[in-house]
């Protein structure tokens, strides 16, 4: 019940990845056939991905995970502004927009360029876990750069109005001599749940990692609209390429499979976990007083169910439940070794308590109904033992 921290392999993608690992093991830039064919295994991947979310080959960058894909579009733009970067643009301090309940690997970076002299602002995100595109168009400036809004949040599983901020940076006319507003998009947890289509959306810089979507772990891409002028992170070889070094072809092999499956499976499998997770929400809020549920309702990734119960601590749920075999989150993975309370749910508004008793299922592919039922049953259990032992006052 933590599927949105990771999942396992499909076996459909490990079988695509198998002849990579020893057989068709080239260096895809080597020019003998072994090498031929890994490039070739390469650009197939390249294509497939492409093919999926609407965009060009040549317009997808493969990278060694989410965290790195982040990187390389934020700093990417950065380092063009502050002159790294050969397409260097002077913009008299930049102005950049991201959201209160990003993921981290996002904030982190704007953090690092807010100490470098950035500008910054910080969407508030509203009790429901929504960014108003509204927001967004009131906070444009002549000097923004850049603006990076996620496709649905990790934690609470909100899905953000993404093709109509897209149509709000896109209107913008640029008044300096600077390139458009780039518009930056983590959708690392909407694969397999919403559409993907690049022009649809209106996004610039889009963001697919494998290890949500029943793929490998370590592997994403980076999908950066033509035009769109970005600067590599870091230099290992001649040629100026925004991501050098060997490509690990299995598990591109592995991404691409991953995401053609995720999204041909797309519809079905979200009406199938829609109405699991309603069922969940429905018991848990049934059943276990002093429980709020964290997010929009509807407006929510299809496996995602984030409560708040009061009373108890996060982390102690997290324990017990996993004496039965049940394995779920708080907060996110990301933060689970601190006990710091969730950032995303402190950017609803919602107060400390909220945050220190946030719990996290997410459903995947093989949970079923039985599953729910064991986990709802389960969790009342363990609830009352926490609270009756709690010296906290419900
Ligand atoms: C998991 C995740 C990431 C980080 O991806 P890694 O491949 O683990 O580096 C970034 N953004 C979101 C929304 C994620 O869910």
């Amino acid at each position: 019940m933590d599927h949105a921290a990771g999942t396992y392999l499909d076996e459909r993608v490990r079988e695509a990845m198998e002849p990579f690992w020893i057989e068709k093991f080239g260096n895809p830039s080597a020019l003998y056939k072994e090498g031929r064919e890994a490039r070739q295994a390469l650009e197939n991947a390249r294509e497939s991905v492409a093919g999926v979310i609407g965009a060009r080959g040549e317009e997808i960058i493969f990278t060694n995970g989410g965290t790195e894909s982040n990187n390389l579009a934020i700093f990417g733009v950065a380092y063009n502004i502050i002159g790294a970067g050969k397409n260097h643009m002077s913009v008299k301090s930049p102005h950049i927009i991201t959201a209160k309940f990003e993921h981290k690997s996002v904030l982190r970076h704007y953090e690092m360029l807010k100490k470098n002299g950035f500008s910054v602002t910080y969407l508030d995100v509203g009790k429901d876990g929504i960014v108003k595109a509204k927001d967004v168009k009131n906070a444009l400036r002549p000097e923004t750069v850049l603006v990076s809004i996620m496709y649905a949040n990790n934690e609470i599983g909100t899905i953000q109005p993404i093709a109509e901020i897209g149509k709000i940076i896109n209107n913008y006319k640029p008044q300096n001599n600077h390139q458009k507003i780039i518009f930056h998009c983590d959708a690392c947890q909407a694969a397999g749940y919403l559409d993907l289509n690049v022009n649809k959306l209106g996004v610039d810089l889009m963001i697919i990692n494998g290890s949500k979507i029943y793929g490998p772990k370590g592997i994403s891409f980076l999908y950066v609209r033509r035009g769109v002028k970005l600067c590599s992170t870091y230099y290992s070889k001649p040629g100026d390429k925004l991501h050098s070094g060997t490509e690990n072809v299995p598990a591109i092999v592995g991404l691409a499979e991953a995401l053609e499956i995720a999204q041909t499976e797309k519809d079905k499998e979200s009406a199938r976990l829609t109405e699991l997770r309603d069922y969940f929400i429905k018991r848990i809020m049934d059943e276990i007083p002093k429980v709020f549920l964290n997010g929009h309702p509807e407006k929510r990734l299809p496996n995602n169910v984030n409560v708040s119960i009061l009373g108890v601590e996060g982390e102690a749920v997290i324990l017990y439940l996993d004496e039965y075999g049940i394995a779920c989150s708080t907060g996110s993975a990301c933060t689970s070794e601190s006990f710091d309370p969730s950032h995303v749910i402190l950017a609803l508004g919602k107060p400390r308590a909220h945050a220190h008793g946030s719990v996290r299922f997410t459903l995947g592919k093989r949970n079923t109904k039985e599953e729910v039922d064991f986990v709802v049953e389960t969790l009342k259990g363990v609830v009352e033992k926490l609270r009756s032992i709690s010296a906290v006052n419900v």
